[in-house]
């Protein structure tokens, strides 16, 4: 069992530290939060320096991790606009992967992952937007969906709606179907969500579907597995937010022992010690359960209960160490990047499972699998 990472990984950290140093000043970090921007001159850049290789899935968790470190809100921008591509990647035919995933994949589309509804968040068994399939065997798609990532500057969106009747209580995940919309089709219109907590430097809106005509071939995969197929890319996405929230803890980390480094009388006291030894203990123990839950997933062979374990456990290790870094560093912590990086980790506790999602899953899995041992 080795626990080093290869060397190339490793320059790829330097090369993706190098360039968030670089490119996230503090003026733009301040600015984009506080005007709730998206950064598109940022993302041009990381672009056209190959930041992002999603040709390699442990290149992406790296760079996912050194990015969230120096700036969560400017590092979830550079990777959103890739949000939902396993989706075509997994599904997609051929026609549909060069139409919608090529361009996304170099940089020229910007793409968003449409589920939660008014009324169906943690519950997506609860969507209620509908697909109704016309004779033509295209689809009416009517609904609404909210908080969607990059509501207003997508060009495509991949959607989950229902596509046939609730069969019973027990069987309500039945009947739904993923389909590829555009966002210039007549009938789909947003609206822009201001005031969220954190990471405002991503674009979130309210995405509405009044009648808007989605052909056939936009279907992806086979009709009715919807629910199936956005579970799957649940364990996908749940490696990558336990990425962005290690590499919150990380920046948390650093920016406490910047202090310490800088005044004695800071390090030389008991309380600071402590605060720092238990930050890189939990770092270090979040990134070997993602580390491990990655590794099965990048095999093909995802582990649901460890994946929900890395999410559920990266999520609250941000939110911990972001908070005791600015507990410990007080009014210093509070006037720097802290006071953002705080608000930007509790996000993930929310997003692509709530904490008490992760831990129903781990549960109800470990169960099964402990009942069938
Ligand atoms: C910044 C941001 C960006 C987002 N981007 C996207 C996006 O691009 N696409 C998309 O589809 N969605 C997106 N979301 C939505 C996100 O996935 C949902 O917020 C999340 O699934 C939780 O749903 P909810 O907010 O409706 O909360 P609810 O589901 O209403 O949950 C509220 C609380 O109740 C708890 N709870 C719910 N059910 C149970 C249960 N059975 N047992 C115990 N506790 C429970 C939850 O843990 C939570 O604490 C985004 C959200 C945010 C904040």
């Amino acid at each position: 069992m080795d626990f080093s990472l290869p060397p190339e990984l490793e320059e790829k950290r330097k090369v993706v530290r190098a360039f968030a140093l670089r490119e996230f000043a503090d003026e733009k970090k301040r600015y984009y939060d506080e005007h709730e921007k998206f950064p598109f001159e940022i993302r041009k850049k990381a672009m056209e320096e190959g930041i992002l290789n999603y040709g390699n899935y442990w290149d992406l968790l790296i760079t996912i991790e050194e990015l969230f470190r120096v700036d969560p809100g400017l590092g979830f921008s550079i990777f959103a606009p890739f949000f939902g591509n396993e989706n075509i990647l997994l599904l997609g035919n051929d026609e549909q992967k060069k139409k919608y995933l090529e361009p996304v994949l170099r940089g020229e589309r910007i793409m968003g992952f449409a589920v939660t509804e008014p009324v169906a968040g943690s519950d997506v068994a609860g969507i209620a937007s509908k697909l109704d399939k016309q004779p033509d065997g295209s689809y009416i798609l009517n609904g609404s969906k909210m908080f969607i990532t990059n509501g207003t500057i997508a060009d495509q969106l991949v959607v989950v709606a229902r596509s046939g009747p609730v069969p019973s209580e027990q069987k309500r995940h039945h009947n739904m179907s993923m389909v590829i919309v555009e966002t210039k089709w007549p009938g789909v219109s947003t609206n822009k969500l201001y005031g969220k907590m954190g990471m405002r430097a991503s674009d979130t809106a309210e995405v509405i579907f009044d009648n808007v005509k989605v052909p056939k071939e936009n279907l992806l995969g086979e009709e009715g597995k919807g629910f199936y197929y956005a579970m799957n890319f649940f364990n996908i996405s749940r490696i990558y937010v336990a990425a962005m929230a290690i590499g919150i803890a990380q920046g948390a980390l650093d920016i406490i022992v910047e202090k310490a480094k800088k005044d004695k009388a800071f390090s030389s006291m008991e309380g600071t010690q402590f605060t720092i030894a238990e930050i890189a203990t939990r770092i270090e123990a979040a990134r070997l359960i993602t580390y491990k839950a990655a590794s099965f997933l990048f095999q093909f062979n995802p582990d649901p209960v460890l994946t929900s374990m890395a999410k559920y456990y990266a999520a609250e290790t941000g939110t911990y160490a972001t908070e005791k870094a600015l507990l410990a560093t007080g009014m210093d912590g509070a006037l720097t990047s802290l006071e953002r990086m705080f608000r930007d980790a509790k996000i993930n506790e929310i997003w692509e499972g709530s904490s008490e999602i992760e831990e129903l899953t781990i549960y109800r899995m470990l169960m099964k699998k402990l009942e069938s041992d």
